[in-house]
């Protein structure tokens, strides 16, 4: 093999392994660098945290999460602050392909919402974009995740969505079809900050804060059974799915944003079980 070879090769086969770099205050770091991912790592407490230009919290015992965008850069940078200098680490990041996904016959003044729908769904947009701006210094973002409910994915992060004919923003959950009714359990521990039984596109609306800026939102609920400022366990049953707002039919949309970035929760949880 060429040298220019063997660098390429030692670049992709090291990148995660970064943090073995000697002195370093990262102790360690799991989850994949790809779009749309959620990391979640340590590093030694007192240590300062920068991610692609964020200021990323960190926890009593140097607990910290970091998210990718859907359309993350191929190559982003970890700069760490500690007592005895400053290191900077450097990953590749894996391309995903999104796909297109038609849908057809959702309520149509869902896709050309009139002037006056459109202020209504400006304010709602709003109140859901204030109510994640709470960081709690929580770290129930380091359980291991569970699915919210077992059914089948009728829909994944970041495909682009047409609706009854006309192209919209991006998906950004996993879509789980349940009957109406079915039950919705906390797939972490958190706190309850938001709880909206009818927003326009989203119909009922759950959001559930797992510390340090990352949370999850569930979608076109029948029923929340948790009230705001609770703080659910894994497991809990905190909702009903239903088909409120802009939705075909009855199923679960569970999203999950980091610090003003949408990712994907999937990248939490294994394979739906069979
Ligand atoms: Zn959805």
């Amino acid at each position: 093999m060429k040298l220019s070879g063997w660098i390429v090769l030692i670049a992709l086969t090291c990148s995660p392994c970064a943090w073995s770099e000697p002195g370093s205050p990262l102790q360690e770091i799991k989850g994949r660098w790809q779009q749309g991912s959620i990391l979640r790592g340590k590093v030694q407490a007192g240590t300062q945290i920068e991610f692609q230009g964020k200021k990323v919290p960190v926890g009593d015992h140097g607990e910290f999460v970091l998210g990718l965008g859907r359309d993350a850069d191929a190559e982003v940078e970890l700069v760490l602050k500690g007592p005895e200098g400053e290191w900077r680490h450097v990953y590749a990041v894996e391309k995903r392909e999104y796909n297109i996904q038609r849908i057809e016959g959702v309520p149509q003044k869902t896709v050309t919402p009139s002037a006056e729908q459109q202020a209504r769904t400006r304010k709602e947009a709003a109140r859901v974009w204030q109510a994640r701006q709470t960081l709690r210094s929580a770290t129930d973002f380091m359980q291991d995740f569970k699915w919210p409910l077992i059914g089948p994915i009728t829909g994944v992060y970041g495909s682009q969505r047409i609706y009854n004919g006309e192209p919209r923003s991006p998906h950004y959950g996993v879509d789980i079809a349940a009957p109406t009714g079915t039950a919705v359990q906390a797939p972490a521990a958190g706190e309850v900050i938001l709880v909206e039984p009818d927003l326009f596109y989203s119909g009922g609306t759950l959001i559930i804060d797992h510390g340090q800026g990352l949370s999850s939102t569930f979608i076109h609920l029948s029923k929340i059974l948790v009230g705001l400022g609770d703080n659910v366990s894994q497991g809990d049953m905190i909702a009903e799915v239903g088909a409120s707002g802009r939705a075909t039919g009855p199923h679960l949309d569970w999203r999950m944003n980091w610090l003003g970035e949408r990712v994907d929760p999937t990248s939490l949880v294994g394979p739906m079980p069979q």
